[in-house]
């Protein structure tokens, strides 16, 4: 069976490409700025051409929007009535990830459901829009729609079936950043870049900033701008300007599947119209705001208020199930003429914008706008790009190649995890009851991540994304590293704090019922029984190991 988290794998005797520090200026054909969905599969992509590349992220991988999205593959039938060619576009690429990604795909299948607060005419809209983009749509009766879905609201009036899925995006990007290491690529998660590099009009490379401050210089032939949101940041140290659009949506996990299919309301695209099924949570999402700054945007009470609203309109009591967590994240919208005024209305198809024709500076492309699950196609657009800029001609072979763990073309399905975890049961503690995850796989990511931030090691494994949101791993997973990577005590106690914020701040707009119990419980562990807020601490560096 298929791992259930991408942990990436060391290549045969070495350390992590993504571990480390890097010693003097690098060289490469193509440069990579942004290690989201879009930045990870450009580096495969042209590494998988043969260039040779480096991909750098200020963060770890997937921790800009990616990591902080909706998690649904889409079928395009969210887009066939206001922007069919990005309905078009999310069907193709659908078919495709399903083909090379089924590894990261749970197949929920979905469901757009005309609720009684819906345009009961817009259901004939759909089915024509679907019919002129060539996605498989079938109406079944509302009788039918509740077996399958018994806590859907009884008042809907109709129900259309389309290919929607779920998709992991940490397995997704983790893997696409294996797959092109495998094929030479350097993957630097933790390289800020702070300059991009020209010679007169010639962009040639730029500088990062590593985690302990040092510089890298990378020097490149070409240079792809892949930084989501943050583009028009990049693109202006280039001495270029890029609109791109950040637009703020949030969403809410309830503790339980409450739906088993991805279910829309079947109107225009509107606030907290889809419930996803990821794993064992419901996510219902999402908002659309436009935001001046990508970095600074907080979730308020009305948001998240009427997130719950609009979960009680597709199932009648979610508000009464435990909430989890919300967060947000915000959408790289990119539209070159008169930019709408709501962000709702910037079309979701991307652009590659070559900023020789465009701006008269040579050896810079930007990639923006898009979806993630057009991620790969943006990639092939932009290499493409690359290469006529390189003067040289090497066909995409991304859609054909699956990616690692995905070569069999199984999708992922909710009992993995503990199919994997029965096989262990006598030999492998279990360090996080929630997610079930156990020693050895801590051990491993460790050994394979280099990391001393527990963070980064829970967008590996999922550790602390349960309902105990990490009271009783954290601690475990904090002795385990100080064991393992001989980090001094401080440094465990560092990260384990560190950890603990990042899960309260997601935790605590919600706070009520069962998981106000839960957070009283984890208090007592942390502050009566460890007296955290006491304990000697020092700073650890994040993705990087220490020694
Ligand atoms: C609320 C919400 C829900 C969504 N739901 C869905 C969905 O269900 N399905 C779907 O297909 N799409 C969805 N999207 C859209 C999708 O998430 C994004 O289009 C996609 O993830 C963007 O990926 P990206 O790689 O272009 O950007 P990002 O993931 O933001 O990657 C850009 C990266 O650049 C890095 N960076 C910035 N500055 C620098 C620098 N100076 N140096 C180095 N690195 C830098 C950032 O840290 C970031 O990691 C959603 C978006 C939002 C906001």
């Amino acid at each position: 069976m298929a791992p259930a988290a991408a942990v990436p794998p060391a290549p045969a005797g070495g350390t992590a490409p993504w571990a480390g520090r890097v010693d003097g200026p690098l060289d490469c054909e193509v440069l990579v700025i942004g290690g989201g969905s879009t930045g990870a599969g450009v580096a495969r992509d042209a590494a998988m051409r043969g260039l040779s590349t480096v991909l750098v992220e200020r963060g770890d991988l997937a921790t800009g929007t990616t990591g902080r999205f909706h998690g649904l593959l889409h079928s395009g039938g969210r887009y066939v009535v206001k922007d069919p060619m990005a309905g078009r576009e999310c069907y193709a690429e659908n078919v495709v990830l399903r083909r090379i990604a089924a590894d990261c795909i749970e197949d929920t299948g979905g469901l757009f459901v005309t609720t009684p607060i819906d345009d009961p005419g817009y259901a004939e809209k759909f089915l024509q829009g679907c019919a002129a983009t060539g996605i498989p749509v079938e109406e079944i009766s509302v009788a039918e729609a509740l077996r399958r879905e018994p806590r859907l609201n009884p008042r809907i009036s109709r129900a259309l079936t389309v290919p929607d899925a779920a998709i992991d995006t940490w397995k997704t990007v983790w893997t696409c950043a294996r797959s092109a290491a495998g094929y030479g690529a350097r993957i630097l998660p933790y390289h800020e870049v702070v300059a991009v590099a020209r010679d007169g009009a010639t962009v040639t490379g730029a500088l990062a900033r590593a985690p302990g401050g040092e510089e890298v210089r990378i020097r490149a032939e070409v240079v792809i701008n892949a930084a989501g949101a943050w583009a028009g940041r990049i693109a202006a140290m280039a001495g270029c300007e890029v609109r791109v659009l950040p637009g703020k949506g949030i969403m809410v996990a309830a503790n339980h599947r409450l739906v088993n299919t991805v279910v829309n309301r079947c109107e225009m695209p509107a606030d907290g119209d889809i419930i996803v099924p990821i794993r064992t949570v419901s996510v219902i999402g999402t908002t659309d705001t436009q935001v001046t700054d990508p970095d600074d945007w907080p979730i308020t009470r009305a948001e998240i208020e009427q997130m719950l609203e609009a979960g009680e309109n597709l199932v009648p009591g979610f508000r009464q199930a435990r909430m989890l967590r919300v967060w947000g994240g915000v959408r790289p919208l990119y539209q070159e003429a008169a930019p709408a005024t709501d962000t709702r209305d910037v079309t979701r198809a991307h652009a590659v914008l070559d900023h020789r024709s465009r701006d008269g500076v040579d050896r810079l492309l930007t990639i923006t706008g898009g979806k993630f699950c057009t991620f790969r196609l943006m990639a092939q657009d932009a290499v493409d790009a690359a290469c006529a800029v390189l003067g040289t001609e090497r066909p995409c072979r991304t859609a054909d190649e699956a990616l690692p763990d995905s070569e069999e073309r199984r999708f992922y399905h909710i009992g993995s995890r503990l199919a994997g975890r029965e096989a262990t049961l006598h030999d492998d503690q279990l360090i996080c009851e929630c997610e079930l995850v156990s020693r050895g796989r801590l051990e491993d990511a460790l050994a394979q991540r280099g990391t001393a931030s527990i963070d980064d090691l829970r967008r590996i494994l999922r550790l602390g994304m349960g309902p105990c949101q990490g009271g009783f791993c954290i601690f475990r997973t904090a002795g385990i590293l100080h064991e393992r990577l001989k980090i001094p005590a401080a440094g465990a106690n560092q990260a384990l704090l560190d950890f603990l914020q990042e899960r309260w701040k997601g935790v605590q707009p919600l706070l009520h019922g069962d998981q106000l119990r839960q957070a009283w419980l984890d208090d007592w562990i942390f502050q009566g029984t460890l007296d955290v807020e006491h304990l000697p601490k020092a700073t650890v560096m994040p993705g990087r190991a220490p020694g």
